[in-house]
């Protein structure tokens, strides 16, 4: 693609992503979303056989199955980490479908915040540091970059842990610095894969509320693997996932 083309794409697709900043557009939307894996010996594992979800700004959306269901598949390709084997992924308003590796970093960098199980934080720097790179790496100034990390960090009941590396903080505060490194770039969609999966009661329950309140003051739509049914209770709407299927619970 030539220069001036990449640039008029680049410009098309920033409009899309502003097109659709009105409040009722959906943040995430799936259609047909299937995810076959080979395994071996020309056998073939069919986790996902065509899943339609609409996420709405604000709306806390909970993911729940066992071990095995395909939560993770489901959040990776939502999360553009992963191409689906069918179907379609559109974020922020932009269909996914066509977009190139390039493009697609860019719409994750811009749009989606992933928060993992355990937390991926980079071990040599500080938790406000870490809260401050990815929005560096997105075109935000040093100085600016990092009081947003502050504020953000101090919001989590973390103003006392700013300069403390990953190994220095517990696990429910780490997971806390990975939710404001998630929410950071402001993003229109929070995709969260059992982020209080090795956290006990108590602590899941903490970051829990302080990931709902977060997502909901910033108006992103989540969707989040748990386990935790008790938590699930607190979502908007609960699907789980059977047989490669969502099918909606009641909470
Ligand atoms: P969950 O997150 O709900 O535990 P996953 O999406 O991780 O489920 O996995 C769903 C199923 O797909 C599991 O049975 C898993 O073993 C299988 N699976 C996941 N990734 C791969 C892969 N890359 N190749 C083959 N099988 C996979
Ligand atoms: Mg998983």
């Amino acid at each position: 693609m030539s220069k001036t083309a990449q640039l008029n794409r680049s410009q098309a697709l920033a409009a899309a992503e502003l097109a659709s900043h009105d409040a009722f557009a959906p943040v995430l939307s799936l259609r047909g979303v299937a995810r076959t894996y080979q395994t071996g010996g020309g056998r073939t594992l069919d986790v996902l056989k065509g899943v339609d979800l609409d996420i709405r700004p604000g709306e806390i959306v909970g993911l729940i199955g066992p071990s095995g269901s395909g939560k993770s598949s489901l959040l990776h390709a939502a999360g553009l980490l992963e191409h689906p084997t069918a179907g379609r992924v559109a974020v922020a308003g932009v269909d996914c479908t066509e977009l190139n590796d390039r493009a697609r970093s860019g719409l994750r960098l811009r749009s989606i915040g992933f928060v993992y199980q355990f937390h991926h934080l980079l071990a040599e720097f500080t938790a406000l540091d870490n809260v401050a790179l990815p929005q560096m790496i997105g075109g935000t100034p040093k100085a600016k970059a990092r009081a947003r990390a502050k504020e953000l960090l101090v919001r989590l009941g973390l103003g006392d842990r700013l300069a403390h590396q990953p190994a220095q903080l517990s696990g429910g505060e780490q997971q806390r610095v990975a939710i404001a490194r998630a929410l950071a770039n402001q993003p229109r969609l929070l995709l969260a894969d059992e982020p209080t999966g090795n956290l006990d009661t108590a602590t899941s329950g903490a970051v829990f509320q302080s990931l709902f309140d977060l997502a909901r003051i910033q108006g992103v739509g989540a969707l989040i693997a748990t386990h935790n049914m008790e938590l699930a209770g607190f979502m908007d709407r609960v699907f789980a996932i059977q047989d490669g299927h969502l099918v909606e619970r009641r909470r």
